[in-house]
């Protein structure tokens, strides 16, 4: 075995704090570079892709792919999903029936239930046979007389704010009910801060920016800026988890690749009306890029709403696809992009984009256009490993030795990007091979529910946010 190794990673997101917390804890010795304030300042992320069912145009492979992911990440992130499901609608005038989907949702329930088989602790997304369920016109009318329910806990329950909101003439049927979960974005900051501070291997740098590297014999010396103050420090292993900015590492370090980036923003809106009804997430399906793209309904307490619509006003921007090239790994976004990232959004851009997603919502759920502009959008820009923009499932790559490049394009790839960077690190002798079967977040598990929430609560106000964004609606499985 080596000596302990001294390990540099770039970057606070999910990627980044969950690779610190995993090798923290088998003892190495950590530093976690980021410029931002807080843990999970990056993009957005809101549903778990258990299954992949919001992207009927990718293949089974990645379906199968993001279903196993999530359900780990379920498994090892309890504290931060939301335990409601998904509701698919698909529009009447939509390419697809809903008989079109049937297959992959057999074949989604079928490999959820040997998983289950190869481990019990995989059962975490309910009873295997429930994985799905289908709800005709007549089932759903015969609900729309029913009450609602404060803490809904069956599928029907849930159902019955959907069947007595939505245009039942403007979507095909039947509607599909998916254990496809929320994910809430402060909850994960705030528990990894929590976990990070108390693990004695791991620094947290925050405020910290790296501004250049050099390769030396046996690794890195890498150069950041504090405040200011510039710092140099020897690294034996160098982990670049720096999300859309992957790129402008690659080019320090030397190495290139093709990649995207892709800037997207969701909204956030408020229905007072229904402040204390619990809903589903709701998705109705369309064709992306076109004015009938896909449009998301996510709730949060309090009334409050994430909205995306994939059309060019909402979510998509015409311009916000873009590659890298033969002399630069990181693609160029144009500067009103960059001006957005550095939190600079023009409140005339906000509330037309907002009111722009509740209207698109509207056309499917005419009540909700009485909701109004809440705050600022959660948004960002999104990496792409390669030249698919449809592309989503990807996690790490080794360009070059003691080099690890981590590009997940949804958070639920993390825990697989931690394995190989595991495995690297065992082959250069750093790790002892009987790690490779460990991976608990021990301490994750000791985290208390006060904590998190209060901490999740900080952050959301810190950033400007409604601190209804940091909760969820249902904390347990049902
Ligand atoms: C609008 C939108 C909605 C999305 N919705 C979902 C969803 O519902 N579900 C899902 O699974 N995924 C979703 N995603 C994708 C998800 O947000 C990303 O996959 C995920 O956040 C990537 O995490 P990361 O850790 O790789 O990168 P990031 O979260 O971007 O983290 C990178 C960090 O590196 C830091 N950094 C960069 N350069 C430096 C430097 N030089 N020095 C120090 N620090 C640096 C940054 O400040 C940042 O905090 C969405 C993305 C967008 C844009």
């Amino acid at each position: 075995m080596r000596n302990k190794a001294k390990i540099a990673i770039i970057g606070g997101g999910v990627a980044g704090s969950t690779t610190a917390l995993h090798l923290g804890q088998l003892g190495l010795d950590i530093t976690l570079f980021e410029k931002e304030d807080h843990i999970s300042s990056g993009p957005p992320y809101c549903h778990l892709h258990a299954g992949g069912n919001l992207y009927p145009d990718i293949s089974d492979t990645q379906c199968i792919t993001l279903l196993k992911q999530s359900i780990d990440f379920v498994r090892y992130f309890p504290f931060v999903v939301d335990y409601r499901p998904t509701v698919i609608a698909l529009p009447v005038r939509y390419k697809e029936t809903p008989t079109d989907l049937i297959p992959r949702l057999e074949l989604l329930t079928k490999e959820y239930e040997s998983l289950i088989k190869k481990d019990k602790a995989n059962e975490v997304l309910g009873k295997s046979e429930n994985y799905y369920t289908l709800y005709e016109r007549e089932a759903l009318e015969a609900l729309k007389k029913s009450p609602s329910v404060q803490e809904p806990k069956t599928f029907d329950e849930w159902m019955i704010p959907v069947v007595q909101n939505i245009d039942l003439d403007k979507v095909q049927f039947p509607l599909i009910l998916v254990q496809e979960y929320g994910l809430n974005l402060f909850r994960f900051g705030s528990g990894l801060e929590l976990a990070l501070k108390n693990l004695d291997s791991v620094k947290l740098s925050t405020r910290t920016a790296i501004e250049h590297i050099t390769k030396e014999k046996n690794g890195w010396k890498i150069s950041s800026t504090h405040n200011s103050k510039k710092n140099e420090m020897h690294f034996d292993y160098l982990i670049n988890a720096t999300g859309f900015r992957t790129g402008t590492i690659d080019d320090m370090v030397g190495v290139s690749t093709e990649r995207m980036v892709e800037f997207k923003a969701s909204y956030i809106s408020q229905w007072k009306e229904k402040e204390t009804t619990l809903f589903p997430e709701i998705i109705f399906h369309g064709e992306r890029g076109t004015p009938e793209g896909m449009g998301q309904f996510t709730p949060y307490p309090g009334g409050y709403f994430q909205l995306h619509g994939m059309t060019d006003d909402i979510t998509l921007y015409k311009d916000g696809l873009s590659n890298s090239t033969p002399s630069s790994a990181q693609p160029k976004l144009e500067s009103h992009f960059l001006e957005k990232l550095d939190q600079k959004w023009q409140e005339k851009e906000i509330n037309k984009r907002t009111e722009s997603a509740i209207e698109h919502l509207g056309k499917f759920i005419p009540a909700f256009k009485q909701a109004t502009v809440a705050s600022k959008p959660l948004f960002g820009a999104q990496q792409i490993p390669g030249t698919d923009p449809t592309l989503r499932v990807a996690e790490v790559s080794f360009p070059t030795e003691r080099y690890a490049r981590c590009e997940i394009v949804k958070v639920s790839s993390a825990l697989d990007m931690v394995d190989a960077i595991t495995k690297d690190l065992v082959t250069l002798g750093y790790l002892k091979e009987e790690v490779l079967k460990q991976r608990d977040l021990n301490y994750l598990k000791d985290l208390k529910e006060k904590e998190i929430h209060h901490h999740a609560q900080e952050s959301a106000q810190k950033r400007a946010y409604p601190t209804g964004l940091a909760r969820r609606n249902v904390a347990l499985s049902k």
